[in-house]
């Protein structure tokens, strides 16, 4: 690197240098800034918006709600088949929005007390890196001896005409109220989730797909069970469809032209396309390099290429999953500040939940990744499709799926996927299994609790 240093005078002098300068108040940027601070270094934390990132603010806290506020909807379905008389008079979206919204600013103030708490420093507004690796903030320039990145990403959207009569995932924590006719863009987590949610609480809804089904990269039985569980619930999965231009028409609603024929009347459009990385942070300068996509490359112990910058959580483009990013800062804290140099997080068997409807619950190797690693012959699959007790006397049925990948004369289980009621909260505990190693033959060891789905796990044959 070569500066000159007519540029360099014209930076303003370091206000203040700390031990660890973290970009980025979301799950990793916190939780990375306060476990440092444990160990009585100076820490400070610059954020541009609300305390708490993505997750807190838009992303699994408010989603989370509402995946809860769904579910009551589909409870309320059931409760004539268990002998309550009740009537649904209505759903109020506005009474549930404020409740949400009161939440989270709750939230972010318990963030930022437990900062101060920390003794944390935190510094408001947009950070950028200057030539000589210290950070820019509205006109201030602080120097870390360590600096993290942990800036997150954003949604896109797709470059078509008129694609910004659409809104993204952000965009749907901000609905004053349930829109009527509903286009969901997109066959990932986030599209299936609020499409799902969209759906059970009453609104008209497709989602578009370019392929033949949703969730394609996770295993092929929870794809097709959670395509099939949109399409014959309250979701129009229209296949190898994408949009061609938006229209806002005079009444505000929207019509969308497609590769085929054309959706008129909609209310709401949701991209949920996919996400692109925050690293727009004049990067190249310090010889922090990216990916094609903006990702930030980083080596196992979260090192990025230039000497004490560090990145981790979704800029990185690896699981993006919030406890991923507070796992990581965490242990970058410890490996930095806390005397423990080889620690570092391991990525495999990171356990995942979809709040579909029913959810999906998910940890280890797909049936193709375990075929790639292990050899189609060195495994052997279980699996069991079911409907859960508590549809016996209802009319209106899920079913359960579930599948467990088991690899060499062992059958260590490599792969455990589930669908259907209650498998988010039943995924935690057989993680822990997976995680350890266990053996088929242990989980049939282990007694079954009775009557759940959960038991099935331990008793298939
Ligand atoms: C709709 C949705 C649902 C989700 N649901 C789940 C779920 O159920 N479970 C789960 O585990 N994960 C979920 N996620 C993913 C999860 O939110 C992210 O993986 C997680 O927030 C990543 O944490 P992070 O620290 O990397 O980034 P973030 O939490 O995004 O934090 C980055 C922070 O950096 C700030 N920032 C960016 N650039 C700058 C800058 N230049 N200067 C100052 N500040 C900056 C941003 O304002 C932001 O606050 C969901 C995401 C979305 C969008």
């Amino acid at each position: 690197m070569r500066f000159s240093l007519r540029h360099f005078s014209k930076m303003p002098p370091v206000l203040k240098t700390f031990d660890y300068l973290v970009i980025g108040g979301g799950s990793g940027g916190i939780a990375s800034a306060r476990r440092a601070a444990e160990f009585g270094v100076k820490v400070a934390l610059v954020e541009e918006a609300r305390w708490g990132g993505t997750c807190v603010n838009v992303g699994c806290v408010p989603k989370k709600v509402m995946f809860n506020t769904a579910m009551h909807m589909e409870y309320i379905h059931d409760h004539k088949d268990y002998g309550f008389d009740v009537e649904l008079k209505g759903f109020n979206w506005s009474t549930i929005k404020k409740s949400r919204d009161e939440y989270i600013k709750r939230l972010n103030g318990i963030y930022a007390s437990n900062l101060e708490k920390s003794k944390v420093e935190k510094i408001v507004g947009h950070a950028s890196f200057t030539e000589d690796g210290s950070v820019e903030v509205d006109g201030q320039r602080y120097k870390g001896n360590h600096t993290l990145i942990a800036t997150g990403g954003q949604p896109t959207i797709p470059n078509i005409p008129g694609a910004e009569h659409g809104i993204t995932s952000d965009g749907f924590f901000e609905l004053e109220d349930l829109p009527k006719k509903v286009v969901v863009v997109g066959a990932g987590y986030i599209a299936v989730e609020l499409a799902g949610i969209f759906g059970a609480l009453g609104a008209d809804t497709s989602i578009l797909i370019r392929y033949d089904k949703v969730l394609r990269t996770f295993d092929s039985m929870v794809s097709t069970a959670v395509t099939d569980n949109l399409e014959h619930g309250n979701v129009k999965v229209m296949r190898r469809t994408h949009v061609t231009s938006v229209k806002k028409e005079s009444d505000g609603t929207l019509t969308l032209d497609l590769n085929s024929g054309q959706i008129k009347g909609v209310n709401c459009l949701l991209w949920a396309i996919g996400r692109k990385p925050n690293s727009n942070l004049g990067l190249e300068k310090l010889g922090v390099e990216t990916d094609k996509a903006g990702h930030i490359i980083v080596d196992e112990f979260q090192n990025t290429k230039a000497k004490n910058i560090y990145a981790l959580g979704d800029v990185c483009g690896k699981a993006l999953l919030t406890p991923v990013a507070i796992a990581a800062g965490r242990r970058l804290s410890h490996r930095l500040f806390d005397n423990k140099p080889d620690l570092k997080l391991n990525y495999d068997n990171i356990a995942t939940v979809v709040f579909s409807h029913p959810p999906v619950g998910t940890v280890g190797l797909t049936e193709e990744e375990a075929e790639q690693k292990h050899g189609k012959d060195n495994l052997k699959i279980y699996s069991s499709d079911f409907t859960p007790m508590y549809y016996a006397v209802t009319a209106a049925k899920q079913k359960c799926s579930m599948k467990l990948i088991c690899a060499g004369p062992e059958e260590k289980v490599v792969g455990l996927h589930m669908v259907g009621q209650g498998v988010d909260e039943m995924l935690q505990g057989f993680a822990v299994a997976v995680k350890m190693g266990a053996t088929k033959a242990q989980f049939d060891d282990c007694v079954a609790i009775h009557p759940t789905s959960a038991e099935e796990l331990v008793t298939m044959r």
